[in-house]
């Protein structure tokens, strides 16, 4: 029989304090409750309970890169960063554009019972952008593939993003379109102004994902299919997803914890920690991906936890890999630069952070479900007050490429449950 557990006294979405009995992997009640024998008793006085964080952009780099990641690690820190589903990106090796990988993640997923495991499927085979992979079996297949991406790439080829769109439509599949428009960033290195120049970079130019963004809106407004945006980081991005939605054509956005608080200005160290893609930006377009995300034009937080090995990041900039980790300090960020700052509530966190990615990922049947009776036991108690300072070495990924190493961050994740199982307690792996 699995434990049961009777929280007490948490502040659920930020509201007044009530007691969560889980019981069979679900919430079996809710309330002011009273002892109930053979529990075990958490005291969540001054603590926020969330539904179990969902993210939509996460490389597990198992298969092919073991040194950097596994689904193992890598949904340890999922769990510890109160994620209770990552959604794993497909540019792993061998590529995640079969049936047979995507199961092959799945499982993995399942035996290490951190989270949940949804295997993103590529959309073109190989991630080579030539023709589509084989959308329809993976969809089919035990792992059952909703989201469809090249990340890491851009699907640059109009057609071919146009027929993907009208592919995934049979099953409300989406297309999450990495937009980096490849003739304009041959070689870039960092974001294109005025620091670029000074720095002798060559420039990731704004326009390069803007006119993909703008070009996949009209795709997605003509296939009436679903278009999601990965890691939008420019304030044109966010004015072109306003609009499109304005128009009421069927695209979300999302957009990572480090384009929310950090500026290109970090380059200036040619630290190659801070080299990532999309780039970061400047301090203006921070502010407009704030406003985006708290108006809700930005519907999701994704972390882009990118895993790397130490030596692809201990050499110069021009020759180290992009990416960073997020997952351990996603809700920190966002605590911090949106809560913090009086820009979102806790509930619009749960917002951001899982009912809307639930929903785009087609999982809303069980994550960023409501914390309330009958409702599955996906959830998490972070604690407000808390402070840490960011400690690389004491992260559960196997990879320690975190841009906040010795940055003071608040809250804490205390506890984690899926379906009803405590994932994490008193802030370690349970
Ligand atoms: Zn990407």
């Amino acid at each position: 029989m699995s434990t049961t557990y009777l929280i007490k006294n948490a502040s659920v979405l930020g509201g007044d304090p009530q007691d969560l009995l889980l019981r069979d992997g679900i919430i079996a009640e809710a309330g002011a409750l009273g002892p109930v024998p053979g529990t075990v008793v958490i005291d969540a006085g001054g603590l926020i309970a969330l539904p179990g964080l969902v993210d939509l952009h996460t490389h597990l780099r198992e298969p092919g890169r073991e040194d950097a990641e596994t689904v193992d690690t890598g949904t340890q820190a999922a769990a510890l960063g109160g994620f209770t589903a990552v959604h794993a990106m497909a540019n792993t090796d061998p590529v995640a554009d079969t049936a047979g990988v995507v199961e092959q993640v799945w499982r993995l997923g399942r035996e290490a019972g951190h989270c949940d495991v949804f295997p993103i499927g590529a959309v073109t085979v190989g991630l080579a952008g030539e023709r589509l992979a084989e959308l329809g079996a993976m969809a089919d297949s035990a792992a059952r593939v909703r989201v469809f991406s090249d990340d890491g790439k851009c699907v640059s080829d109009a057609n071919l993003m146009r027929r993907a769109l009208e592919y995934v439509k049979a099953f409300d599949g989406v297309i999450a379109q990495h937009a980096q428009e490849p003739r304009l960033t041959e070689g870039a290195q960092m974001n294109e102004g005025e620091l670029s120049g000074v720095l002798g970079l060559t420039g990731w130019p704004a326009v390069a994902e803007e006119a993909i963004i703008a070009r996949d809106i009209l795709l997605a407004a003509h296939t009436k299919s679903r278009l999601h945006v990965c890691h939008v980081s420019t304030a044109g991005s966010v004015e072109l997803i306003r609009w499109a939605k304005s128009k009421g054509y069927p695209v979300t956005a999302e957009v990572t914890p480090h384009h929310l608080i950090l500026t290109e200005d970090l380059v200036r160290s040619y630290d190659p920690i801070y080299k990532v893609n999309p780039p970061l930006r400047t301090a203006a377009d921070v502010e407009a991906l704030r406003a985006g995300l708290a108006d809700g034009t930005i519907d999701a937080v994704a972390t882009d936890h990118a895993p790397h090995p130490q030596e692809d990041k201990d050499c110069e900039w021009a020759a180290a890999a992009m990416g960073m980790l997020g997952l351990e300090t996603a809700l920190s960020v966002v605590q911090r630069t949106m809560v913090d700052s009086g820009l979102m509530s806790w509930a619009d966190v749960a917002d951001r952070m899982s009912v809307r990615p639930a929903a785009i990922g087609q999982v809303d049947d069980l994550h960023g479900r409501p914390l309330a009776v009958g409702e599955p036991a996906n959830l998490v108690l972070v604690d407000p007050n808390a402070k840490r300072t960011v400690d690389r070495t004491g992260l559960a990924s196997l990879s320690q490429n975190t841009p906040y190493q010795g940055m003071e961050l608040p809250g804490a994740v205390v506890a984690t449950f899926l379906r009803g199982t405590a994932t994490v307690l008193d802030g370690k792996l349970a």
